[in-house]
């Protein structure tokens, strides 16, 4: 299955020359729910992941406020919703009544002093082997990149609750073949429903933050510059930064731009985006997924433009951003 972006609805550079120069090649992901293996490029999916290396771990600085979930329970409460869903043409299946307590229990919250403190393993977020990823820029020798992060608040700033590995697949050997398990999860809207990736190559003009300020507001007049004619929504890799909404941008030469282990710049790395497409950016819904488009069964209307199931603050975007010297470093991320 592919994934079509239509062209945008204008061509930016007859009216504004100089941003000719500027354009940069990002990769939609399209996220589908799906069974992705350890071989496909995933959000939320098995990582191939070397038997004899460490999983990585991370223990929050605070203690959650909020009831905790358990991660099985997350997914087995996605799997029995699922197939309440009505899919094209009929209605959703009925529950059982073992069901339906089942999906109680699994809907329960839990206070976070119920579990033991400590480390816990991080979940996979992202995996994209550099075949799927056109136009991201893998360190010489590698193939493969891994995002883990530990779903809670602290996916935002520079700590380690966000990490990457760069691989050369060819060094993998033996594929650790279950992954460690966080006890709790205390985000549970930053647990991915497991997706297979359409890949697309898209190209995309700078969002206001990274352009001279004399540019910026001229393309501010233009409404639809922001949504319409610069970056692309939803999960995409490498190309231009997000828009800030909510929120100022960092002044450039601020400390939140910067590489937190080396202090060297930092480029835009991973899109965790809101939805793929909607109002007011309706234009980069693909032209596979218009009205009445095809889906599979149990999948929801709504599954098409929020596949993942992610909500990233009030539903904001979370840049991923890492060093431009040493990609291995810690990524910076900012709810933007
Ligand atoms: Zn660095």
């Amino acid at each position: 299955m592919t994934r079509t972006t239509p062209p945008r609805p204008l061509d930016i550079t007859e009216a504004f020359p100089e941003l000719a120069g500027l354009a940069r090649t990002a990769c939609r992901l399209h996220p589908v729910p799906g069974k992705p293996t350890v071989h496909d490029s995933s959000v939320g999916g098995p990582l191939l992941w070397p038997a004899d290396e460490p999983w990585p771990e991370y223990e929050l600085t605070y203690v959650p406020y909020e009831p905790v979930t358990k991660l099985a329970d997350i997914h087995l409460r996605r799997t029995l919703l699922t197939r309440t869903y009505s899919p094209p043409g009929g209605p959703g299946e009925t529950l059982t009544e073992d069901e339906q307590e089942t999906l109680r229990r699994a809907s329960a919250d839990h206070p976070p002093e119920s579990f033991p403190s400590g480390p816990q393993a991080l979940i996979p977020l992202a995996q994209l082997y550099s075949r799927d990823a056109p136009g991201l820029a893998f360190p010489q020798g590698t193939d493969l990149l891994q995002v883990l992060w530990a779903p809670s608040y602290e996916i935002e700033g520079d700590s380690a609750a966000v990490q990457l590995r760069w691989r050369r697949t060819s060094e993998v050997r033996d594929v650790l073949l279950a992954a460690p398990e966080p006890v709790y999860v205390a985000m549970q809207w930053c647990v991915p429903v497991p997706c297979v990736l359409h890949p697309e190559p898209v190209r995309e003009f700078p969002p206001y933050q990274s352009l001279d300020k004399d540019l910026a507001a001229r393309l501010m007049e233009w409404d639809f510059y922001e949504s319409e004619l610069s970056v692309a929504p939803g999960w995409k890799a490498g190309g231009w930064p997000a828009h800030f909404t909510f929120r100022d941008p960092p002044e450039p030469d601020s400390a939140e731009l910067r590489c937190p282990e080396c202090g060297g710049p930092v480029d835009a790395l991973l899109t965790v985006g809101g939805t793929e497409w909607g109002k007011p950016n309706d234009s980069w819904r693909p032209v596979e997924c218009g009205e009445g488009a095809e889906r599979a069964p149990g999948q929801s209307s709504q599954d098409l433009r929020d596949p993942t199931d992610v909500t990233i603050g009030r539903g904001y975007t979370l840049q991923i951003y890492n060093c431009v010297g040493t990609p291995s470093h810690l990524p910076r991320r900012i709810m933007q």
